[in-house]
Protein backbone atom coordinates (compact mmCIF):
# COMPACT_ATOMS: atom_id res chain seq x y z
CA UNK A 1 0.00 0.00 0.00
CA UNK A 2 1.46 3.64 -1.19
CA UNK A 3 0.87 6.11 1.27
CA UNK A 4 0.06 9.57 -0.75
CA UNK A 5 2.25 12.25 -0.65
CA UNK A 6 0.42 15.56 -1.22
CA UNK A 7 3.40 17.93 -2.12
CA UNK A 8 3.07 22.56 -2.59
CA UNK A 9 5.77 23.91 -4.76
CA UNK A 10 5.23 27.89 -3.47
CA UNK A 11 8.17 28.61 -6.40
CA UNK A 12 9.56 32.31 -5.62
CA UNK A 13 6.46 33.84 -3.53
CA UNK A 14 6.01 34.78 -0.07
CA UNK A 15 8.06 36.32 2.63
CA UNK A 16 8.69 34.72 6.00
CA UNK A 17 6.56 36.87 7.37
CA UNK A 18 3.56 35.30 4.75
CA UNK A 19 4.78 31.91 5.59
CA UNK A 20 4.15 32.18 9.18
CA UNK A 21 0.45 32.84 8.54
CA UNK A 22 -0.18 30.39 6.09
CA UNK A 23 0.74 27.89 8.41
CA UNK A 24 -1.46 29.32 11.16
CA UNK A 25 -4.50 28.49 8.49
CA UNK A 26 -3.08 25.74 6.92
CA UNK A 27 -2.31 23.42 10.61
CA UNK A 28 -5.69 23.05 12.18
CA UNK A 29 -7.23 22.04 8.65
CA UNK A 30 -4.82 19.54 8.00
CA UNK A 31 -4.58 18.25 11.32
CA UNK A 32 -6.34 15.40 11.14
CA UNK A 33 -4.87 13.96 7.33
CA UNK A 34 -2.80 11.22 8.78
CA UNK A 35 -4.40 9.54 5.19
CA UNK A 36 -1.17 11.26 3.39
CA UNK A 37 2.01 12.73 3.88
CA UNK A 38 1.89 16.20 3.68
CA UNK A 39 4.96 18.33 2.11
CA UNK A 40 5.04 22.42 1.88
CA UNK A 41 8.35 23.29 -0.47
CA UNK A 42 8.88 27.49 0.28
CA UNK A 43 11.84 29.32 -1.19
CA UNK A 44 14.74 29.20 0.56
CA UNK A 45 14.51 32.37 2.52
CA UNK A 46 11.29 30.84 3.89
CA UNK A 47 12.70 27.31 5.19
CA UNK A 48 13.53 28.53 8.81
CA UNK A 49 10.08 30.10 9.19
CA UNK A 50 7.86 26.89 7.86
CA UNK A 51 10.30 24.57 10.28
CA UNK A 52 9.47 26.42 12.91
CA UNK A 53 5.73 27.02 11.80
CA UNK A 54 5.44 22.57 11.32
CA UNK A 55 7.08 21.67 14.23
CA UNK A 56 5.16 18.81 16.16
CA UNK A 57 3.06 18.90 13.17
CA UNK A 58 2.37 16.02 10.44
CA UNK A 59 3.63 18.29 8.11
CA UNK A 60 6.93 18.18 6.77
CA UNK A 61 9.25 20.81 4.56
CA UNK A 62 10.99 20.81 1.09
CA UNK A 63 13.29 23.18 -0.72
CA UNK A 64 12.43 23.63 -4.19
CA UNK A 65 15.71 22.79 -5.97
CA UNK A 66 19.39 22.06 -4.24
CA UNK A 67 21.79 24.56 -5.83
CA UNK A 68 24.76 22.37 -6.36
CA UNK A 69 25.67 18.79 -5.93
CA UNK A 70 28.60 19.13 -3.91
CA UNK A 71 29.16 18.69 -0.56
CA UNK A 72 30.29 22.28 0.29
CA UNK A 73 32.57 24.82 -1.44
CA UNK A 74 33.66 27.96 -3.04
CA UNK A 75 30.68 28.29 -5.31
CA UNK A 76 28.90 31.49 -4.09
CA UNK A 77 25.67 32.07 -4.38
CA UNK A 78 24.76 28.40 -3.90
CA UNK A 79 23.03 26.15 -1.21
CA UNK A 80 23.69 22.43 -0.69
CA UNK A 81 22.29 19.37 0.49
CA UNK A 82 23.59 19.45 3.68
CA UNK A 83 22.25 22.75 4.66
CA UNK A 84 18.52 21.95 3.22
CA UNK A 85 18.80 18.97 5.42
CA UNK A 86 20.05 20.99 8.56
CA UNK A 87 17.59 23.87 8.28
CA UNK A 88 15.00 20.88 8.92
CA UNK A 89 13.45 19.96 5.70
CA UNK A 90 12.85 16.02 4.68
CA UNK A 91 12.24 16.79 1.16
CA UNK A 92 13.89 18.30 -1.86
CA UNK A 93 12.48 18.98 -5.09
CA UNK A 94 14.89 18.05 -7.56
CA UNK A 95 14.32 18.96 -11.90
CA UNK A 96 11.09 20.86 -11.97
CA UNK A 97 10.39 21.84 -15.54
CA UNK A 98 11.51 25.40 -14.74
CA UNK A 99 14.55 24.24 -13.82
CA UNK A 100 15.33 22.39 -16.53
CA UNK A 101 13.79 25.21 -19.34
CA UNK A 102 14.94 28.36 -17.36
CA UNK A 103 18.02 27.24 -15.67
CA UNK A 104 19.54 24.52 -18.22
CA UNK A 105 19.53 21.39 -15.90
CA UNK A 106 20.30 18.22 -17.37
CA UNK A 107 19.34 15.18 -16.52
CA UNK A 108 22.98 14.04 -15.86
CA UNK A 109 22.73 17.23 -13.55
CA UNK A 110 19.15 15.68 -11.94
CA UNK A 111 21.05 12.57 -11.44
CA UNK A 112 23.81 13.98 -9.56
CA UNK A 113 21.77 16.25 -7.29
CA UNK A 114 19.40 13.22 -6.78
CA UNK A 115 22.47 11.24 -5.39
CA UNK A 116 23.90 14.49 -3.41
CA UNK A 117 19.94 14.88 -1.67
CA UNK A 118 19.79 10.86 -1.07
CA UNK A 119 23.65 10.96 0.87
CA UNK A 120 21.97 14.16 3.09
CA UNK A 121 19.15 11.84 4.23
CA UNK A 122 16.68 14.27 2.17
CA UNK A 123 13.66 12.55 0.22
CA UNK A 124 14.01 13.63 -3.39
CA UNK A 125 10.99 14.17 -5.31
CA UNK A 126 11.87 14.18 -8.77
CA UNK A 127 10.57 15.99 -11.69
CA UNK A 128 9.62 14.52 -15.26
CA UNK A 129 7.40 15.27 -17.73
CA UNK A 130 6.93 15.87 -21.55
CA UNK A 131 6.46 19.33 -23.34
CA UNK A 132 3.18 20.06 -25.31
CA UNK A 133 5.25 19.45 -28.93
CA UNK A 134 6.33 16.22 -27.45
CA UNK A 135 2.94 15.14 -26.71
CA UNK A 136 1.56 15.82 -29.60
CA UNK A 137 3.91 14.49 -32.00
CA UNK A 138 3.21 11.30 -29.83
CA UNK A 139 7.12 11.60 -28.08
CA UNK A 140 6.01 11.38 -24.52
CA UNK A 141 6.94 8.09 -23.85
CA UNK A 142 10.11 8.29 -25.69
CA UNK A 143 10.86 12.04 -24.04
CA UNK A 144 9.86 10.45 -20.58
CA UNK A 145 12.06 6.74 -20.98
CA UNK A 146 14.95 9.32 -21.77
CA UNK A 147 14.46 11.37 -18.88
CA UNK A 148 14.71 8.07 -16.49
CA UNK A 149 17.37 6.50 -18.25
CA UNK A 150 19.46 9.50 -18.56
CA UNK A 151 18.22 10.48 -15.07
CA UNK A 152 17.24 8.24 -12.83
CA UNK A 153 18.22 5.23 -13.93
CA UNK A 154 21.58 5.71 -12.46
CA UNK A 155 20.69 5.20 -8.89
CA UNK A 156 21.14 2.19 -7.18
CA UNK A 157 18.35 0.11 -6.35
CA UNK A 158 18.75 0.85 -2.46
CA UNK A 159 19.16 4.96 -3.85
CA UNK A 160 15.68 4.30 -5.81
CA UNK A 161 14.08 2.75 -3.02
CA UNK A 162 13.85 6.46 -1.41
CA UNK A 163 12.98 8.88 -4.01
CA UNK A 164 9.31 10.24 -4.91
CA UNK A 165 8.99 11.04 -8.64
CA UNK A 166 6.57 13.29 -10.14
CA UNK A 167 5.12 13.36 -13.09
CA UNK A 168 4.73 16.79 -14.50
CA UNK A 169 3.23 17.54 -18.29
CA UNK A 170 5.05 21.26 -19.22
CA UNK A 171 1.79 22.06 -20.67
CA UNK A 172 -0.21 21.20 -17.82
CA UNK A 173 2.20 23.46 -15.42
CA UNK A 174 0.45 26.77 -13.98
CA UNK A 175 -1.86 26.45 -17.68
CA UNK A 176 -5.24 25.58 -15.91
CA UNK A 177 -5.07 22.24 -18.40
CA UNK A 178 -4.80 19.56 -16.19
CA UNK A 179 -4.19 16.37 -17.71
CA UNK A 180 -7.12 13.70 -17.65
CA UNK A 181 -7.42 11.72 -14.69
CA UNK A 182 -6.79 8.79 -17.68
CA UNK A 183 -3.68 10.62 -19.53
CA UNK A 184 -2.13 10.99 -16.04
CA UNK A 185 -2.58 7.29 -14.67
CA UNK A 186 -1.49 6.02 -18.61
CA UNK A 187 1.51 7.74 -18.33
CA UNK A 188 1.58 6.48 -14.73
CA UNK A 189 2.14 2.74 -16.14
CA UNK A 190 5.04 4.20 -18.61
CA UNK A 191 6.85 5.21 -15.84
CA UNK A 192 6.21 1.93 -13.52
CA UNK A 193 7.07 -0.19 -16.34
CA UNK A 194 10.28 1.31 -17.19
CA UNK A 195 10.42 0.77 -13.06
CA UNK A 196 9.46 -3.03 -12.91
CA UNK A 197 12.06 -3.52 -16.33
CA UNK A 198 15.28 -1.79 -14.41
CA UNK A 199 14.46 -2.36 -10.57
CA UNK A 200 11.91 -5.02 -10.58
CA UNK A 201 8.12 -5.62 -9.78
CA UNK A 202 8.62 -4.82 -6.39
CA UNK A 203 10.11 -1.43 -6.75
CA UNK A 204 7.48 -0.59 -9.42
CA UNK A 205 5.04 -1.55 -6.61
CA UNK A 206 6.63 -0.03 -4.28
CA UNK A 207 7.46 3.42 -6.10
CA UNK A 208 5.28 6.45 -5.55
CA UNK A 209 4.37 8.62 -8.47
CA UNK A 210 2.67 11.85 -7.80
CA UNK A 211 0.70 13.61 -10.61
CA UNK A 212 1.63 17.25 -11.11
CA UNK A 213 0.33 19.71 -13.61
CA UNK A 214 -2.57 23.13 -12.11
CA UNK A 215 -4.19 20.45 -9.57
CA UNK A 216 -6.94 22.22 -8.07
CA UNK A 217 -9.55 21.47 -5.36
CA UNK A 218 -12.36 20.60 -7.94
CA UNK A 219 -10.09 17.87 -9.93
CA UNK A 220 -7.99 16.33 -7.40
CA UNK A 221 -10.86 13.72 -6.36
CA UNK A 222 -10.84 12.42 -10.04
CA UNK A 223 -6.69 12.05 -10.13
CA UNK A 224 -6.61 10.32 -6.62
CA UNK A 225 -9.54 8.08 -8.28
CA UNK A 226 -6.80 6.36 -10.30
CA UNK A 227 -4.58 3.96 -8.08
CA UNK A 228 -1.91 4.52 -10.19
CA UNK A 229 -1.40 8.32 -8.96
CA UNK A 230 -0.02 8.33 -5.30
CA UNK A 231 -0.63 12.35 -4.91
CA UNK A 232 -0.08 15.19 -6.21
CA UNK A 233 2.55 18.02 -6.83
CA UNK A 234 0.80 21.10 -6.69
CA UNK A 235 1.50 24.53 -7.56
CA UNK A 236 -0.81 27.78 -7.56
CA UNK A 237 -3.28 26.24 -5.65
CA UNK A 238 -0.85 25.30 -2.72
CA UNK A 239 -0.30 28.83 -2.31
CA UNK A 240 -3.47 29.35 -0.37
CA UNK A 241 -3.50 26.87 2.52
CA UNK A 242 -7.30 26.93 2.32
CA UNK A 243 -7.22 25.68 -1.30
CA UNK A 244 -3.87 22.86 -0.77
CA UNK A 245 -5.91 21.81 2.34
CA UNK A 246 -8.85 20.42 0.52
CA UNK A 247 -6.44 19.38 -1.67
CA UNK A 248 -4.75 17.39 1.06
CA UNK A 249 -8.36 16.13 2.31
CA UNK A 250 -9.51 15.24 -1.23
C1 LIG B 1 4.37 22.91 -10.21
O1 LIG B 1 4.89 24.01 -10.10
O2 LIG B 1 5.00 21.89 -9.94
C2 LIG B 1 2.99 22.84 -10.67
C3 LIG B 1 2.47 21.68 -10.89
O3 LIG B 1 2.34 24.06 -10.84
P1 LIG B 1 0.76 24.25 -11.02
O4 LIG B 1 0.05 23.38 -10.01
O5 LIG B 1 0.53 25.72 -10.77
O6 LIG B 1 0.43 23.84 -12.42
Amino acid sequence: MRKPVMAGNWKMYKTPAETSSYFEKFRPRVEQSGHCEIVVCPPFTNLAAAVDSAMDTRIQIGAQNLCHAAKEGAYTGEVCANMIRACGCSHVIIGHSERRQYFGETDALVLQKTVAALESGLTPIVCVGERLEERETGATETVLIEQFEKGIAGLTAEQFAKIVIAYEPVWAIGTGKTATPQIAADTHRVIRQRTAEKYGPGSAASIRILYGGSVKPDNIKGLMAQPEIDGALVGGASLDPVSFASIVNF
